[in-house]
Order: C-alpha cells, then structure tokens, then sequence
C-alpha cells in the first residue's frame, strides 16, 4: 500500500453506527471544507451494522460526491474494528479518524493535514475539555484514564479517537494482529514523530450516543486487559497481604494458646473463611478474564465481517458489490 498510496492523499474515516441523520451532514461539511483547503481526499463511510438507514445514506453520498466510499459490516462489530476496517480501506497518504456525528470539529483536519505535510507523523486531537458529562461519567473516565495511562506510560486523560496517522503509521497499526486494538493507545503507543492539536468536544447534532453504562464499562474492562497485566500483579499482591496477615493471626493465636487464654472463636473462623474464599474467587475471576481474551485472540476470528462496499463507480450502471 505504501508504494501505491496517492500523492498528498487525505483518506478521512468515519465510523457510523445508526447515523442515517449525521451521515450526509458529515459528506457535505467535510468535502466542502477540504476542497477549500485544495486538500485531495476520500471519505470512507464505515457502516458498523446500523439497523437505521444509514447504508442507504452513505451510498446517496457516494451517488453525490465521487470522493465519498462505503464500506458495510455484517453485523455491529464495534467503533474500534469499524477505525481499523477503514484504514485497511484507506489508500491515501495519510488517514484521519473521525466520529460521524461531527463531535470532532472538522476544520481541524485541515490543521492536522498541514501539520502533516511539515512531517509529523501522528497528530493527535487532544480534548481541551470533555464536553457534556455527567459527574459520575467524569469520574469513571478519569479512573479509567489514570490506569490505563500508568499502562502505557502516556498521557492519556484528554486523548480521543481523532487522530491523523502517516502512511507509515497506518501500515505499523494495521500489520498488528491483536484482536481487542485499543486504537486511542495503541496510535500513541507506536511512537513516530508525534504532535498535538487542541479542539473542543462539539454537542451532537443529530441522534445520541452510542454508549450505554454497560458497554462503556466492558469496553473500560477489555481495554485495560488488552493494555495492562497489573490485575494479575495485584493477585500476587494481595497473596502477600493475606499471608502476613496469616502469620500475625497464626502467631496471636498459638500465643493465646500458649496462654491458655485461647477463645471459641467459632465467628472468627467462619469470617476469615468467607474473607478468603471471596478473595480466592476474585482472583480466578480476574485470571479468568485474561484466559478468556486468549482464548479470544487464538480463536483468530476476524475483526470484522465487511458485507457491502459501494463506491461512484457503483452507480455508473451497476449495483454496489457483495462480498
Ligand atoms: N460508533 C460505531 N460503532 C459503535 C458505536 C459507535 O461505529 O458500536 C461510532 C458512532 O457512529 C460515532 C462514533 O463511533 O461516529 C462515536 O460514537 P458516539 O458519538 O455514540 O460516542 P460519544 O461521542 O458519545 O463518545
Ligand atoms: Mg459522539
């Protein structure tokens, strides 16, 4: 792809679940912007399994501007395998991921692109604030955020999906096999000459958001794992809390014994019995996790299942291909 790859190109990828309202609003706004800024450039619509109209919506988009592309997905796959189907999909130069919803304000493309072309190889979009959120949300984020900052060793408290990535970048990022990608890590933790460009999180226009608390706290939960080891080092941690705690009570208790002083103790037993068997049943609990995503990542399933592509040239006279 590197070689073949267009000159200057701009691919921007939009993953779009059930956004049959924000989708032509996204074609428009970001075409007219870029062919102001005389950017070239595609717009990869990434259809993640919507069940609104959005497959329709795309393909009048790709009817109206021949820079406008599709790709569909046979079921809801997720955003972050909706990112990495559409950089497979790119051919530009360069790639810019961005939210549908047009949350991430799309005249900062054009500052990451001249960014770019001065050879910065990933420029990242970084939050000046979070938008509206709820307190507990807030919390739980920064919760998030800290850990899996302390797990990468970067910044992450501001950092966002909106990201344009070199070539170079995109090939490093899509030549990675894992399964459970957490792209927002992953494009920092890659490395290359990196810089940052500051927007403001826009309110949504059409529709709302996808994340419900349940699957903001499986993705938070799968993220972590996929980034960190220290749950199972907390295992070990909390062995050698409980084993000096053991030894201490061991030793008070042969004292009392000694002593003749020893008690009934019939609750004590039956608490540290409790105490302990939880403790054992979270630990398995967490080992059991991260043997779940092995068994996920050598199952080797693929990311995603890509049903329909549709371009311009899908409407010259024929219909858009199945796969
Ligand atoms: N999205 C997706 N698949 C999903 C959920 C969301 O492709 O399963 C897309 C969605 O269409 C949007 C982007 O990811 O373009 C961000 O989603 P959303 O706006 O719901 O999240 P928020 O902005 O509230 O974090
Ligand atoms: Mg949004």
């Amino acid at each position: 792809m590197a070689d073949t790859c267009k000159q200057g190109l701009l691919s921007v990828i939009l993953p779009s679940y059930n956004e049959e309202g924000s989708v032509p609003r996204a074609a428009q706004t970001i075409t007219r912007l870029l062919t102001q800024a005389a950017i070239p450039h595609e717009l990869i619509f990434v259809d993640d399994g919507s069940r609104d109209g959005t497959w329709a919506a795309v393909q009048a988009q790709s009817r109206l501007y021949p820079c406008v592309r599709g790709v569909r997905f046979s079921r809801n796959f997720g955003k972050e395998a909706a990112i990495f189907a559409g950089l497979a999909q790119a051919a530009g130069a360069c790639a810019a991921v961005m939210d549908c919803d047009l949350q991430h304000p799309p005249e900062k493309v054009v500052d990451m692109y001249r960014l770019w072309q001065q050879g910065y190889q990933v420029v990242e979009g970084i939050k000046a604030n979070r938008g509206k959120e709820s307190p507990l949300h807030t919390l739980a984020a920064k919760g998030f955020y800290s850990l899996i900052s302390r797990a990468t060793g970067i910044d992450m408290s501001r950092a966002s999906d909106f990201k344009l990535l070199d070539r170079r970048a995109v090939d490093t990022l899509l030549a990675m096999r894992e399964k459970n990608a957490f792209f927002r890590a992953l494009s920092s933790w890659i490395g290359f000459s990196t810089t940052q460009v500051e927007f403001e999180v826009q309110p949504r226009l059409e529709g709302e958001s996808k994340w419900s608390l349940r699957s903001l706290v499986r993705y938070a939960l799968t993220n972590l794992a996929s980034f960190s080891t220290a749950p199972l080092h907390l295992i070990t941690l909390l062995g050698i809390v409980v084993f000096i705690c053991s030894v201490v009570m061991g030793m008070w208790s042969l004292w009392q014994k000694f002593t003749g002083q020893a008690l009934e103790g019939f609750t004590t037993v039956i608490l540290l019995q409790l105490l302990i068997g939880s403790v054992l049943m979270i630990c398995l609990g967490i080992i059991g996790y991260y043997i779940a995503k092995i068994y996920e990542e050598v199952k080797d399933r693929p990311r995603y299942i890509i049903s329909q592509h549709c371009e311009a040239s899908d409407h010259d006279g024929q219909a858009e291909k199945d796969i």
